[in-house]
């Protein structure tokens, strides 16, 4: 079985946050060597999680009670409970989902004399063009905020220059995660220099909590290879356990009770350590890759097969999600066939205020509905990509056909010679 539990961290990364528990560090020279990895070093913050910073921000921001912030109406649940906590309306604003971006046209609607702030999140490995928005933000004054959670490729893309704050999440379902942590950008110096004092007032994070994270996902990672997962399927099989519902409980961070509490941490040295060397070694080639694979995957679904962000003009894939009538079908026949595909995700789709029922983000919930999450990860080999699709032809009634994108002569000839492209052999090679 080819399952989507893939935790982009290698067991050299896993060994060093180990070893590095046992040591003692300064957090302060740690945060630097962080932020030195970044364009404006300056503008930085290290932080215990995406969830913290952005609690950190309002907290610097102090906006008055009341004030709205509009958001990408689809995201992780405690985004907008973390608005709220600080007195803020969370507004959504509904997605053009072919471009897994804010519809224009829905935020102008939005905006009222009390809006402050606008949260834009990029999804799925999607990138939001920003111009037209900041276009907005400006003439209404707005705050911009982006978050990155899903969207890190290094250095290429470290947020719109004129954001207030672009957000970079290293939780362990993210781009070469850290197991934890994450990276803020604001541009106010003021408002860093709040953020960062309170953040000092903060209690360390736990040593053995973080510790616990690296045993606890080294045995989640062990438990991904294909023979292990296969008898561990089986085995929930047997005794009628949801595996899939067993992985989203896995993975979610700071579940439970005392969720400000716990957000509310310095990240310890050990975590910072883990960190920098993900920075510090991380290679945008395995960006390329994978949005190499993605697209080639494009390439073979059937014609008229939806994808959320289908039309999106950068896609670097995070994750690869279709949009189908019958989701249950599509999952049992991918199952049968060896592929992991599932429904659940992080994400939810964010209500209204009760007040303005005519901003029911309706196109996001429909398409969230419709979404089947694809297990396209690096250790797939081209043939079973290409059966993937094959499967998907099938539902459809039809035959699997010959991709109609042209491809270039050199991966046109490595096809040919039934070799994959170069790119995915280096993408299974760093496995
Ligand atoms: C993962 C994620 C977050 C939260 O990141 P943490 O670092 O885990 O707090 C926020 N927004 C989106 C869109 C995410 O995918």
């Amino acid at each position: 079985m080819w399952v989507r539990m893939r935790f982009d961290i290698a067991w050299s990364d896993l060994a060093c946050g180990i070893r590095s528990v046992c040591l003692p560090w300064d957090p302060a020279t740690l945060q630097q060597q962080i932020c030195r990895h970044w364009s404006a070093p300056e503008e930085m913050l290290p932080c215990l999680s995406v969830r913290s910073g952005f609690d950190l921000l309002w907290a610097a921001l102090g906006l008055a009670p009341g004030s709205e912030v509009l958001m990408s109406a689809l995201t992780i649940p405690d985004m907008a409970r973390i608005a709220e906590h600080h007195g803020l309306v969370a507004v959504p604003v509904d997605l053009d989902v072919e471009h897994m971006a804010p519809n224009l046209e829905v935020l102008q609607r939005a905006i009222t004399p009390a809006t402050r702030a606008l949260l834009v999140a990029h999804l799925f490995g999607t990138r939001v063009p920003m111009e037209p928005i900041m276009k907005v933000a400006r003439q209404h004054g707005l705050l911009v905020i982006e978050d990155c959670a899903q969207a890190f490729v290094g250095r290429d893309y470290e947020g719109h220059p004129d954001a207030d704050a672009a957000m970079f999440s290293f939780g362990p379902i993210k781009t070469a995660t850290a197991l934890g942590g994450a990276v803020i950008r604001v541009r106010d110096p003021d408002v860093l220099r709040r953020m960062r004092a309170r953040q000092a007032t903060y209690p360390m994070q736990d040593r053995g909590a973080y510790l616990r994270r690296l045993v606890k996902y080294s045995t989640l990672k062990a438990a991904s290879s294909r023979p292990l997962c296969d008898g561990i399927l089986s085995l929930c099989r047997a005794a009628e356990l949801d595996h899939d519902h067993m992985i989203n409980g896995a993975t979610r961070g700071f579940a439970g009770p005392h969720f400000f509490e716990r957000i509310r941490r310095q990240p310890s040295g050990p975590l910072l350590v883990v960190l920098e060397r993900r920075l510090r070694t991380f290679d945008p080639r395995q960006i390329a890759e994978r949005a190499a694979r993605g697209d080639f995957l494009v390439s073979r679904l059937p014609r008229g097969l939806k994808r959320p962000g289908g039309e999106a003009q950068e896609n670097t894939h995070w994750v690869f999600p279709i949009l189908v009538d019958q989701p249950r079908r599509v999952i049992a026949s991918l199952g049968k066939a060896g592929f992991d595909a599932t429904q659940g995700g992080s994400l939810r789709v964010i209500a209204p205020p009760a007040d303005r029922p005519e901003l029911d983000p309706r196109a996001v919930r429909d398409a969230a509905a419709k979404t089947v999450f694809l297990p396209l990860c690096p250790q797939m080999p081209i043939r079973s990509v290409r059966r993937m699709a094959r499967v998907l032809w099938q539902l459809q009634g039809e035959p699997a056909r010959r991709p109609a994108v042209a491809r270039s002569p050199a991966v046109r000839g490595r096809l040919r010679r039934g070799r994959s492209p170069l790119v995915f052999q280096q993408g299974a090679a760093q496995g």
